[in-house]
């Protein structure tokens, strides 16, 4: 049969001939999709020639309708759809081949536009990470994806060719141009100061929602069942700020630092997932028992939010006893939003729990770029022996692709996916006999592409899952008034000795009302029992707790540095419109 034959008087011919001259020429054999998508203000026509088709229904998906179609029951088969941006699918018997085509059709007088591939960039990353990536592009490839690879280096070869951050003008450049990083895994070169390139490209591109998404896999031995859950991570604070000090002798010190507008630009990024994606409840999680200004605002904007969405249960638990139950019951959360520390932490766990750590794909999405990455590291100690398993960056690619607003690839690769772990074709941490390589695993997937899992429902991905960024207005000006300050001195002794030093020079208008000792305070009415280190916290406050010029602030420094006190750092001590912006000291 030629299929230049049929249905030529339909629109798009030119595409259609397109897609059918890589098909004939023995191109790429990829799978026809079976969804099809098309936007409200789109006319979709379906023409179904030669065998029979099998219209599954229309589906309300958003604001979107869906048409499925089973793929795989009819012999010959010509789909094409008159809608922007669609598939054009032919199928003469497994033949299969799908392109992307923008089909502009008006009162039935169509032109055809060139098949555009949408540009992204890739870098490969170190360990595992040009094996799996290799995996990757070769699923990517067989799927007919319409994409263009503008390949960079970024990691290891780039810091030891002398890129402090790892990441060379070049690979700015194209991330930037491109607006999409698929990458690998990355090594961070232990000591000489190297700062994480994963880290880098999530703060400097203000990717601040780090998606996780982790489900069970029947077929997979060590996968606990019932698992489809989804870690929303804030991305850019929280310790990953990377302020370290060593400040004494024996003390070292790391800034959490935490911002309301963070805070919210990533709880309201979940509560929109969740409603996206069909989610029914959100879970916040943090240790705001014990830091209670910083876990403490998460969770309150958490709860500001919940509250502008009753048709989404809400709860928030303790990220500790909310990662045990991760960990032992994992079916009953859904959507997990938490601080990035604690995300990094529970993504694991929740990978681990459903399989490996090796399936886990993630999203990192900001307003003007995007990067997608597997959950895991770079397994130094897999590298080079093709025994990794390519699963979490094939699943970050999946993402890509939806959030490339190509849903067609992602659903095919995605369901192909789960049908070869549903065939027991499974890499050495899924399995401990017969298990596969990285690269005969990917061509596992690669020839599963049109087939669906059986035991369990395809995934169907709708137009509707791109996500709007949540705008977040500035904060009202509140007054800011310094009441008093702590000064942290580095001292060798005893509490009470220390205190009736400082108490000889704290001079007029201030009151030492506490010390402390890595936050437990030590004076006045300190315990006997409590383990002091060379590190102090020392608290004075104005007298009357009034607002204090900084003049003043600092002549009490100069007179603790002139009397001899070694003064490591301070901090301010503020009112914000009336209420103390810091914490008491533990056991006050
Ligand atoms: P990072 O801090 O960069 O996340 P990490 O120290 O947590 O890295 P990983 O590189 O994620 O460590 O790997 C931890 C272990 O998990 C590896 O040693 C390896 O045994 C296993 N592992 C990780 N990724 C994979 C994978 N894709 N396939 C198989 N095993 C993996």
């Amino acid at each position: 049969m030629d299929s230049r034959q049929i249905g030529r008087d339909q629109a798009g011919d030119a595409a259609v001939d397109r897609s059918f001259d890589h098909a004939n020429a023995g191109g790429v054999m990829a799978p026809v999709h079976p969804g099809v998508l098309g936007q409200d203000d789109q006319n979709v026509g379906i023409v179904g020639e030669e065998g029979p088709t099998q219209l599954l229904g229309w589906r309300r998906n958003g604001d979107a309708e869906h048409a499925r179609i089973l793929v795989g029951i009819f012999a010959n088969i010509i789909l094409r759809f008159i809608i922007h941006d669609i598939y054009v699918a032919y199928i003469p018997g497994r033949l299969m081949n799908t392109t992307t085509n923008a089909i502009h059709s008006t009162s039935g007088s169509a032109a055809a536009a060139s098949p555009s591939r949408i540009p992204i960039t890739i870098a490969v990353g170190d360990g595992i990470g040009p094996e799996i990536a290799a995996a990757t592009r070769l699923v990517l490839a067989a799927a007919a994806a319409p994409l263009e690879f503008h390949e960079v280096t970024v990691g290891e070869r780039a810091y030891l060719g002398g890129v402090p951050s790892g990441i060379p003008d070049d690979a700015w450049q194209a991330i930037r141009t491109t607006g999409v990083l698929l990458k690998g895994p990355i090594t961070t070169p232990q000591g000489g100061g190297y700062k994480s390139v994963n880290v880098t490209l999530r703060k400097v591109l203000g990717l601040f929602a780090n998606v996780r998404p982790c489900a069970s896999h029947a077929c997979v031995p060590r996968s606990r069942p019932g698992i489809d859950l989804v870690v929303v991570r804030e991305n850019e604070e929280d310790l990953y700020a990377g302020i370290e000090h060593r400040q004494t002798p024996e003390t070292y010190q790391c800034l959490k630092l935490v911002t309301r507008s963070g805070c919210e630009r990533i709880v309201r990024y979940a509560f929109a997932y969740a409603l996206a994606n069909g989610r029914r409840r959100v879970t916040c999680m943090t240790k705001d028992n014990i830091m209670k200004l910083t876990d403490g605002l998460f969770h309150r904007v958490f709860d500001q939010v919940a509250a502008e969405h009753p048709g989404i249960v809400a709860d928030h638990q303790i990220i500790d006893i909310g990662a045990a139950r991760v960990a032992t019951r994992p079916e009953h959360y859904d959507v997990i939003v938490t601080m990035n520390l604690y995300g990094d932490i529970l993504s694991d766990i929740a990978a681990e729990v459903a399989g490996s750590v090796g399936m886990g794909g993630s999203a990192n999405i900001g307003a003007r770029a995007a990067m997608f990455e597997a959950v895991h590291g770079s397994a130094p100690d897999l590298a080079g022996k093709g025994v990794a398993n390519p699963s979490g960056m094939l699943q970050s690619a999946v993402q890509m692709l939806v959030h490339l607003g190509l849903p067609h690839p992602a659903e095919c690769i995605h369901n192909a996916w789960l049908r070869t772990l549903e065939d027991g074709v499974l890499t050495a941490d899924l399995t401990s006999s017969g298990a596969v390589s990285t690269s005969a695993f990917a061509e596992a997937v690669a020839a599963r592409l049109g087939q669906l899992p059986q035991t369990r429902a395809p995934v169907a991905y709708g137009a509707s899952l791109r996500i709007a960024l949540p705008d977040i207005p500035p904060l009202p000006a509140e007054v800011r008034e310094q009441v008093g300050i702590d000064i942290f001195l580095h001292h060798v002794g005893q509490p009470h000795d220390l205190a009736t030093s400082l108490l000889g020079v704290v001079g007029a208008g201030f009151d030492m009302t506490m010390i402390t000792n890595r936050g437990v305070k030590v004076w006045p009415d300190g315990h006997p029992e409590t383990i002091c280190t060379d590190h102090w916290r020392c608290r004075f406050m104005s007298t009357g707790m009034v607002a204090v010029p900084f003049a003043q602030l600092l002549a009490l420094i100069g007179r603790l540095d002139a009397a001899g006190f070694d003064v490591i750092k301070t901090e301010g001590l503020f009112y914000f419109a009336g209420k103390p912006g810091y914490s008491a000291g533990q056991g006050a």
